[in-house]
């Protein structure tokens, strides 16, 4: 299917809808928008928005025009009438721009009726488009205030829409016929990445990330080498919602980019609470970023969320899907089709090739694939990692052993995808009864786990299927929240637990508060479950750091590390060697280059040099600001 221009499709709208019932046609990014003046035409008739859409392979929403909507009062009665009570209802909330009723309760399956049937008769007597919300099991400050903004800014949020969709749909001014892509930072380091794909029509950022173990220039990306101009950019793509994929995007926004971003609704959620959490830590620790909250409040309004496998045009040339990456909640595999058949480009993000507790592995088949972009985290030589289960009997064992002298167990963790893996984990064994000591989430585990469970369906099976069925793995006995006010309690008590703390480098926040009080009693015990990046002060621990300067009181004191230290491969949501090679081996079809980022400079060069000579790829690790043409 070519690239269309807008008034190409609305001529092939015309052509092809039902005679008379289609009295306007918009955009709304990369979906098409038609109003009707006999919606429940088109609701008893769904085949014929379902073969609009497929002939023009686009999403199509079918709104009434604002003349036929019910007005909202009386809709409400008609609703709650047609609801059956045991849904309960929570709210019930009007969007007059988008025609859209948001319905909030907390059985949805209720309220959506056999194939949806409810939902149909709500449109049919009212003519509004009912949207769904699940009520979240756990409050989530972050999802409260998300959809507040975007609610208060329906109109503004419209209008933003048009323009993205005007954007996309534009008449081209040159044919594709070259790709290339720059990596601005993320090559041969893990950390900012950010890749910056042209062609002659288009500029898309694809990540945009910051360093958050680095300081100077090297935490964000190279923008000044590139010359590149944000306010021009196309779109920007995020892989998902962990800073060094797009702790800079807020950047962009307060000078001038006012594009499209796009992601999964997990990823805007998460990545939200992580970029405001970066600019509280920044403030308290007088190196602030360089943007505000208000410049990711503006971004929210920005987003367009999309769902896995859901196929978006987001320029003239360029046609975008996002598939599961297996890494945390929301992560996304990037593929890209460029040109008419021109050429295809996949871009791993962080990925995981693996049975995680939380997540399915990774998707590794796409229509078609020219050029892999792939990470190496773990791609050094001996960079392979023990069994799960044998990582988790490990984590087990070294907390009885700590429990049984009576000390604690720290485990720094991301609050991102890290905790909600080994909360999972510790569940488990607490459930079975191999664990009997609490565990305490501190930081913004709680926050970030909130937003987990407010999006079951991009958990694993089992787990969306418990939390579905009314136990929700998250909320039992064995987690208990802690914050700044009640975290001197959980110190100071000789009670034996288990600490997940925030941030998971110890590169500030609640682990490294923690450690300085648990440090010199050799009881305790310090697990680390997930990467430590160079420089880090959990790198340095890890490398057998036994004594440190610090701050108490006003006066400068030596530390005594004495509590055990300890790395437990195998958690980690990133792939191995082994899987790399894995995925590498598996990915279908074939691609004939693959270039190697988000590693460590030896690790992602071994890496490429090992897929040269198993596969014969034309693989290479690229420097940041190296450009390599595609096509
Ligand atoms: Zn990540
Ligand atoms: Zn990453």
């Amino acid at each position: 299917m070519s690239f269309l221009e807008f008034k190409e499709i609305k001529k092939l709208v015309k052509e092809n809808a039902p005679e008379g019932k289609i009295s306007k046609i918009d955009l709304e990014g990369p979906k098409i928008v038609l109003y009707t003046d006999d919606l429940p035409f088109f609701i008893g008739n769904n085949n014929e928005v379902r073969r609009l859409a497929t002939l023009l392979k686009k999403r199509i929403l079918i709104r009434s025009t604002s003349a036929k909507l019910m007005d909202p009062e009386e809709a409400k009665s008609v609703i709650e009438d047609i609801i059956p009570a045991e849904a309960n209802i929570v709210n019930i909330a009007f969007d007059v721009n988008f025609r859209e009723v948001y319905i909030e309760a907390e059985k949805l399956g209720l309220v959506i009726g056999k194939q949806g049937m409810t939902l149909d008769e709500i449109s049919m007597k009212t003519n509004w488009i009912p949207k769904l919300l699940r009520s979240s099991p756990i409050e989530s400050d972050t999802i409260r205030s998300i959809r507040k903004t975007l609610y208060d800014s329906g109109e503004l949020r419209q209008k933003i829409l048009q323009k993205i969709g005007k954007n996309i749909y534009r008449k081209p001014n040159s044919e594709c016929d070259w790709v290339r892509v720059t990596p601005l930072g993320g090559a041969r380091e893990v950390g900012r990445s950010c890749f910056l794909l042209q062609t002659p029509e288009s500029d898309v950022l694809i990540d945009c990330g910051i360093n958050v173990a680095a300081s100077g220039t090297s935490k964000f990306p190279d923008f000044r080498a590139s010359k590149l101009a944000i306010d021009s950019l196309d779109a920007v793509i995020v892989s998902h919602a962990h800073l060094d994929h797009c702790g800079f995007i807020p950047y962009l926004f307060k000078y001038g980019y006012e594009g499209p971003v796009y992601c999964t609704e997990p990823t805007r959620d998460l990545m939200t609470l992580l970029q405001i959490d970066a600019i509280d830590i920044g403030e308290r620790e007088n190196n602030p970023l360089p943007f505000t909250a208000k410049d990711v409040r503006k971004l929210i309004r920005y987003v367009v969320p999309l769902e896995y496998n859901e196929v978006a045009d987001i320029t003239p040339d360029m046609r975008l899907t996002l598939y599961n990456a297996g890494h945390i909640i929301g992560s996304s595999v990037v593929h890209l089709h460029i040109g008419n058949g021109l050429h295809n480009l996949v871009y791993s993000g962080d990925v995981k090739f693996g049975d995680t507790r939380l997540l399915e592995a990774a998707n590794y088949d796409f229509p078609r694939v020219e050029t892999l972009i792939m990470e190496s985290t773990y791609g050094g030589r001996y960079d392979v990692q023990p069994k799960r289960k044998d990582s988790e009997r490990e984590l087990i064992h070294i907390i009885q052993d700590t429990v049984k002298n009576k000390g604690k167990v720290l485990i720094p963790v991301f609050s991102v995808g890290r905790s909600q893996e080994v909360m999972m984990v510790l569940e488990n064994y607490a459930r079975h009864g191999d664990l009997d000591v609490p565990v305490y989430l501190d930081g913004m585990i709680w926050e970030a786990t909130a937003i987990h469970t407010s999006y079951p369906e991009y958990l694993k099976k089992h787990i969306r299927h418990r939390i579905f069925s009314g136990y929700n793995p998250f909320v039992v006995d064995t987690f208990e929240r802690v914050n700044s006010k009640t975290r001197r309690g959980v110190i100071e008590s000789d009670a034996s637990c288990v600490i997940l703390a925030t941030s998971g480098m110890m590169t500030g926040g609640p682990s490294v508060e923690y450690f300085r009080r648990l440090a010199d009693d050799p009881k305790n015990t310090l697990a680390f479950v997930g990467y430590q990046a160079e420089g880090s002060l959990g790198r340095r621990l890890q490398n057998g750091l036994k004594e440190m300067p610090i701050e108490r009181d006003g006066k400068t004191v030596a530390l005594k590390i004495n509590m055990g230290v300890k790395t437990i491969d195998g958690f980690s949501g990133h792939a191995d060697r082994r899987q790399l090679l894995g995925y590498s081996k598996k990915i279908h079809p074939k691609p004939k280059r693959v270039l190697i980022v988000h590693g460590e400079a030896k690790k992602s060069m071994n890496l490429a040099l090992t897929l040269s000579d198993m596969f014969k790829f034309d693989a290479s690790a690229p420097q940041n600001l190296d450009t390599i043409r595609l096509v």
